[in-house]
Order: structure tokens, then sequence, then C-alpha cells
């Protein structure tokens, strides 16, 4: 179906990594996510592409075919400070950014997830059972607006935690629950 012309459960803003974990979890609870994003993938981001091993943890899935180094030794510099650390256990995993963020995008592809790239977001508009997401060429709709704060606030949206979205998500359930807000 036409990406524009769907009620999609949740529209995902910014396929970074933070969109692209949303929008996975979504996606394998089952949810129809439409992930957008303005720039086309890969795609450059000033970035060293130091993982902590927390977040390879927090991943969903494996990123080894990403990663070009496994980091057990690092030397903290900084004024008189020089402090050598080292680890039997990886410390960090070091990956080409814009690899990273392509291969997420893949894996969240994978799951169900749809990408598209928007024009310039104009508006978003808010009715009593979903959000819309107005670029300069479509309109997009859903229950539920996944956005980083600023664009959220800048171009209407009032930003807010969806209790009944995030039960829902956690039972991974299509369960119905209160639409029409964006989080
Ligand atoms: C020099 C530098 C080095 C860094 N090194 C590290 C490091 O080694 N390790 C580390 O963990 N972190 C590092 N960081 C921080 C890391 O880059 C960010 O924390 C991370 O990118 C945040 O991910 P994100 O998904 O929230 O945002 P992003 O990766 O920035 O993704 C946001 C996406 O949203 C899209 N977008 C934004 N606005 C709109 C809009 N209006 N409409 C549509 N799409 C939109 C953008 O195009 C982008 O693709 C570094 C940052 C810098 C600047």
């Amino acid at each position: 179906m036409n990406a524009g012309a769907q009620l999609w459960d949740a529209i995902v803003v910014g396929a970074g990594p933070a969109g692209c974990a949303a929008a996975y979890d979504l996606a394998v609870a089952g949810q129809s996510v439409l992930l957008v994003d303005k720039r086309d993938f890969p795609r450059d981001k000033a970035c060293a592409g130091g993982l902590t091993m927390k977040a390879v943890k927090a991943l969903r899935y494996s990123i080894e075919p990403v990663v070009k180094q496994v980091v057990r030794h690092v030397q903290l510099e900084g004024g008189s400070l020089f402090s050598p650390l080292k680890s039997r256990d990886p410390i960090c995993v070091m990956t080409v950014r814009s690899e990273l963020d392509e291969y997420c995008l893949g894996k969240t592809i994978e799951v169900g997830a749809r990408f598209r790239r928007i024009g310039a977001l104009q508006q978003i508009a808010r009715s009593k059972d979903a959000v819309q997401l107005i670029t300069n060429g479509e309109t997009y709709r859903a229950r539920f607006l996944v956005a980083p704060m600023e664009p959220a606030a800048r171009y209407g949206a009032c930003a807010r935690r969806a209790p009944g979205f995030l039960r829902a998500l956690r039972s991974r359930s299509k369960r119905r629950c209160p639409a029409g807000r964006s989080i």
C-alpha cells in the first residue's frame, strides 16, 4: 500500500541508531511502522564509531559483520591526565558509522519496518485518533508518532508519554490503546 495512504500504527522520525532501535522493537511487537528520514542511507555522520559493550548488548541483533576492531586497551589523555586502561574483556568495539547505521537500518527493515526518505518536514498535526506528518510532498498518518523532542516541538506536536502504547509494546500485542499521540 502507498506509504502516504496507510494509517500506520507508528511513524518513527530519524533512522539513526535511536530511531532504528524504536522501529525495530515496534515492528517485532507486531506494529506497522514507517521509519522516515530526510536523508538517504548510507549517509555520513560525524562520529568516532565506538560502541561500549553496554550499547552492543542493548542491541537486539549482533553487529559483528560491521565491527572493525574489538578494543581491550584504551588510553585516556587530557591535560595532566594520562590513564591507560587494559582489560581482558572487550571495552568497546569500533565501527564505521555510515556502515553501522546502514546495517541497523537493514536489520530494522528485515523485521518489517518500512523506510522512506521524506521531504522537509512542514507540520505535525494531531486529530482525535491520528497524528499527521506533513512534508513538502506528502502527508503520512499514524496512530502514534515517535520523534525527537526538537522536531516534534518545532513542527507543532505536543510530545508526551503514551502509557497505553508502551504497555501494548511490552505485551507485544496489537491491543488498542489511546491513539493520536506523539512520544
Ligand atoms: C564528533 C563526534 C563523535 C562521536 N563519537 C561517538 C562514538 O564514538 N560513540 C558514540 O556512541 N557516540 C558518538 N557520538 C555521538 C553519536 O553520534 C550520537 O549520540 C548518535 O548519533 C545519536 O543517535 P541518534 O539516532 O539519536 O541520532 P542520529 O544518528 O543523528 O540520527 C538522527 C537522524 O534523524 C534524521 N532527522 C533529523 N531531523 C529530521 C527531520 N526533521 N526529518 C527527518 N529526519 C530527520 C537525520 O537525518 C538522522 O539520520 C559522536 C558525536 C560526534 C559529533
